[in-house]
């Protein structure tokens, strides 16, 4: 079957390679692969700002069917249609596995960077990662659990947000609007900061619910943050889901003092940030890091009540034998979420 695959550390060296067909274990299931998006993620390990273990295959959103079961495995139907978590492997035993917080195991193994992911056409993961779809969703849009599963983290795991809050999001790709429709559904005022570069983006964001868009190259947010908080004092909550240092520090001159600032993306590489304003404003600062087991279950419900959806941010579709210009697309932001569509 034909692979994405990162071949070796180093810049680059993703290639699309024939690799033979897995099997299942005894506790594991095969899923043929339907959809599958690309992730800033799957970017980061092609610039090799991610750590992998070549040669590996991409990809970690994922949907299909069942088509195999390991022989310890009950209940899961062939031909049912399924989306993933990502953890292939974690030890089990540690404080963190023991306490749910598998994502922050320190022997986790993921698929599409530690073992073999989704850019393919069929993957195998421990049948208990298994996640059915709802009736309606598509392959599709149920690739995009996984992200939203992150979101579902980040924003709610550690609880970030309130009814009647004003929350300010950065960065309106795939991840930030994931987030808005997140933080909206909890009832809060949301402001979407993107740049002229963001223009669809930011028309999707107001179509997504979004109560205010800017384009920060072209206005400064701040007067606008003040007319609509409490005293002009600020944003309550800040997300930064663009993964660029510029946003992370504007952010921290909108929130108000005693706020809240929540870090989603991922930058590649260290940034400058200025930490005085941790104490002078004394913030609540939280990360997150992948998502847990209880996020999934929550992200399927918001995507079968219509709360969240995902469909609206599929922008492009190809094959993965078109993976390069895939991820040109990604690269060059003109869409929001590209879907890689096996071949074979
Ligand atoms: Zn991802
Ligand atoms: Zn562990």
């Amino acid at each position: 079957m034909k692979a994405i695959m990162k071949v070796a550390r180093g810049m680059g060296n993703v290639e699309i390679r024939d690799i033979p067909e897995p099997t299942p274990q005894a506790s594991e299931v095969m899923i043929k692969i339907q959809a599958a998006g690309i992730c800033g993620t799957d970017i980061h390990i092609f610039k090799d700002e991610f750590p992998t273990k070549p040669p590996v295959v991409l990809g970690h959103e994922i949907s299909g069917e069942i088509v195999q079961v390991g022989n310890a495995v009950n209940g899961i139907e062939i031909g049912t249609r399924v989306t993933s978590e990502t953890y292939y492997q974690t030890c089990g035993v540690c404080m963190y596995c023991r306490r749910g917080e598998e994502n922050l195991c320190l022997s986790r193994l993921s698929i599409g960077s530690g073992v073999n992911g989704g850019f393919t056409q069929f993957v195998v993961v421990p049948a208990t990662n298994v996640h059915v779809l709802p009736e309606n969703q598509s392959y599709e849009s149920g690739a995009l659990t996984e992200p939203l599963a992150c979101v579902v983290h980040g924003v709610l795991s550690t609880p970030t947000v309130s009814p009647g809050d004003v929350a300010v999001i950065a960065g309106p790709g795939a991840i930030g609007l994931l987030t808005l429709q997140v933080v909206k559904a909890t009832g809060a005022t949301v402001v979407m900061l993107g740049t002229s570069a963001d223009k669809n983006r930011l028309d999707l964001a107001q179509s997504l619910g979004a109560d205010y868009v800017m384009d920060v190259l072209e206005d400064d947010p701040t007067n606008l943050i003040q007319s609509i908080t409490q005293e002009g004092l600020g944003a309550d909550v800040v997300y930064e889901c663009s993964g660029a240092g510029p946003a992370a520090q504007q952010l921290l001159t909108l929130v108000r003092r005693k706020g809240r600032y929540v870090q989603i993306g991922l930058f590649g590489g260290s940034i400058a940030w200025d930490l005085n304003q941790v104490c002078y404003k004394e913030l609540i600062v939280t990360g997150s890091n992948a998502s847990i087991p209880s996020a999934w279950d929550k992200a399927l419900k918001l995507l079968e009540t219509g709360v969240v959806k995902t469909e609206p941010l599929i922008t492009h579709t190809f094959d993965i034998t078109d993976w390069e210009a895939a991820f040109d697309v990604f690269d060059a932001k003109s869409g929001v979420k590209t879907i890689l569509k096996p071949v074979g």
